[in-house]
């Protein structure tokens, strides 16, 4: 029974691939090698685990393991090596050693990204965020370890980099259990859970210019991460802008699509239409067409770096009758015949292609 690979991954003989895999991920950490130094058992049920693995998490072997048992998959594939998943080792100790703090390069700029409403955007606001910063954590002087102190990675020995033979030829690797640091955390911080950082909060205040637009970045100053040298990094401060029922935003432009009846274009009219900045008149030449835009020249966005102000752009749109009344009806029927051949332009196009035909035909 103990050897059953289901049972020593505790999972249940219809278990998902997503399942098996968390149950390893689970039971790898905790009987890992490098945290239980000279434990033969650990070392044993470590092995253990990774073989019914590397059987389990493949739809093949599985399938294989099901039917035949462990019989079937030596027949088939030879003696499990029980541990060839290095991808999988790599990234549990990704996601177990968080990356921050790597000694090559610390990164201690931070990120974030603040909300605005689409006129904050464009007028310009004075904005409060609350964000958090990371900070190495004094308890274990960031180095994640209960110790305080940073062990040697045994399976590198701390080198950083592990060694193979392929085919007489000397390769390297950077070493999936320490990442390349040459050192590990046996027995993690109580403090910061091994993560080595703790986070602190704080609260900036930024003046967000007039015309601030998504692709726009901030920088402030000494307010991001601080790092082991006690150095602070800057913070960034992007917008996710929200959009407007009716003005589209196009960089410092504005578009607005007007809706205008049939009757009122073709006439044209003077109308009133909302703006950015309150109302402006708007006159509809006679005879506007559907799509035709009206510019309103320096109405837009004002540029964030003083390059003047953007355009409002109008575009029309026509609106026509849903129904007719009988006495309208009456009307543009009347419209229509005083139209006369103009009001026909298809009958022009059918004589023409008609005539067109007449001659292919004659010849
Ligand atoms: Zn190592
Ligand atoms: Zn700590």
């Amino acid at each position: 029974m103990g050897e059953d690979y289901y049972s020593i991954l505790g999972v249940s003989r219809n278990a998902s691939n997503d399942e098996i895999k968390k149950a390893y991920r689970k039971l790898a950490k905790k009987y890992h090698p490098d945290r239980n130094q000279g434990d033969k058992e650990a070392e044993e049920k470590f092995k253990l685990i990774n073989e019914a693995y590397e059987v389990l998490k493949d739809d093949e072997k599985r399938k294989i393991y099901d039917l035949y048992g462990k019989k079937g998959l030596n027949g088939q594939y030879g003696a499990s090596s029980g541990f060839s998943g290095f991808d999988d080792i790599a990234d549990i100790f990704d996601s177990f050693f968080n990356n921050f703090n790597r000694r090559r390069e610390e990164n201690l700029n931070l990120v974030v990204e603040i909300p605005l409403t689409f006129k904050e955007a464009i007028f310009g606001v004075v904005k409060q965020h609350k964000y958090r910063y990371k900070k190495p954590c004094s308890t274990c002087s960031g180095t994640g370890s209960a110790n305080g102190k940073e062990d040697k990675c045994s399976y590198c020995n701390g080198r950083g980099q592990v060694y193979g033979n392929l085919g007489g030829i000397r390769v390297s690797q950077t070493c999936p259990y320490c990442q390349g640091e040459g050192f590990i955390v046996k027995k993690p911080c109580s403090t910061c859970s091994g993560e080595k950082y703790i986070r602190v909060d704080d609260e900036v205040e930024i003046d967000v210019p007039a015309g601030i637009d998504e692709d726009h970045k901030l920088r402030v100053q000494g307010r991001g991460h601080v790092g082991k040298s006690g150095r602070r990094g800057d913070l960034y401060i992007t917008f996710r802008i929200e959009e407007d029922e009716h003005f589209v935003r196009h960089g410092d432009d504005i578009y607005l699509e007007m809706p205008v009846f049939f009757t009122q274009a073709i006439l044209g009219d003077t109308i009133k239409i909302p703006s950015l900045r309150g109302e402006v008149e708007l006159k509809l030449k006679e005879g506007t067409r559907d799509k035709q835009q009206y510019i309103f020249k320096g109405e837009g966005v004002e540029n964030i770096r003083g390059f003047g102000k953007g355009d409002f752009i109008v575009q029309i749109k026509l609106i026509y009758p849903k129904e007719l009344t009988s006495e309208q009806r009456e009307l543009l029927i009347k419209l229509q015949e005083s139209f006369g051949i103009e009001g026909k332009p298809h009958e022009n196009l059918l004589d023409k292609i008609k005539n067109k035909l007449k001659e292919w035909f004659e010849k």
